[in-house]
């Protein structure tokens, strides 16, 4: 199987066929704050505030079309800062305890690619779930699980067929 995340496309490359996964770079931070400054997860203007219940408040992210680099940036910190302080003043003054990157498998419409490779018929691909990866992870695995095994599929599979992007 593949599910190469952002690297997908370049594993395929190999098959002589291939799927338009690109990487789209998300940073974010977390705030080390005083437990009850945020009960809320937060949506707006494109990025969002997660509390968690130690304190600690995650603030992202970012959507950058950088290729394969996961270095974090000066410019996406100030944007994350400024967002953050904006919605919770007290995090103007928390302290950064982690900034980090990583890359999400971009693909068009965000609609992930899971089935059979069009050419090699015992070749599984499993990919393409851009923002949603975590959140979707559970029906993909399934779907896929349904397919390898001849089962009803939970969902239908001609939504999701590699080929219809690749
Ligand atoms: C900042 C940020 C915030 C996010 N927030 C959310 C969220 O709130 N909810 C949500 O649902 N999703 C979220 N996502 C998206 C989610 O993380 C991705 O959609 C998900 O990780 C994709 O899963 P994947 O297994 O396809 O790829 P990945 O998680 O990228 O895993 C692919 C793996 O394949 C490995 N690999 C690549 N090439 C090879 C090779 N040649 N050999 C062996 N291994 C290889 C990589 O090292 C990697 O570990 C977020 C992503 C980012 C960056």
């Amino acid at each position: 199987m593949v599910a190469g995340g952002a690297w997908t496309g370049r594993l395929l490359a190999a098959t002589g066929w291939s799927l338009p996964i690109e990487p789209v770079r998300g940073q974010m931070l977390l705030f080390q704050a005083e437990p009850g400054s945020l009960q809320h997860m937060v949506l707006a203007a494109g990025h969002y505030l997660i509390p968690r219940r130690d304190g600690r408040i995650l603030a992202g992210s970012t959507l950058e079309y950088t290729g394969f680099d996961k270095t974090t940036t000066p410019e996406a910190e100030a944007e994350l800062l400024r967002f953050a302080g904006e919605l919770v003043p007290a995090l103007a003054r928390a302290p950064v305890e982690h900034h980090w990157a990583g890359l999400r498998p971009g693909s068009p419409h965000g609609i992930p690619a899971i089935g059979r490779h069009p050419a090699l018929r015992n070749l599984y691909i499993n990919t393409g779930h851009f923002r949603n990866g975590v959140v979707m992870g559970p029906a993909s695995a399934r779907l896929l699980a349904d397919l390898l095994l001849g089962r009803e599929p939970i969902l239908p599979p001609a939504d999701y067929a590699p080929e219809r992007i690749g």
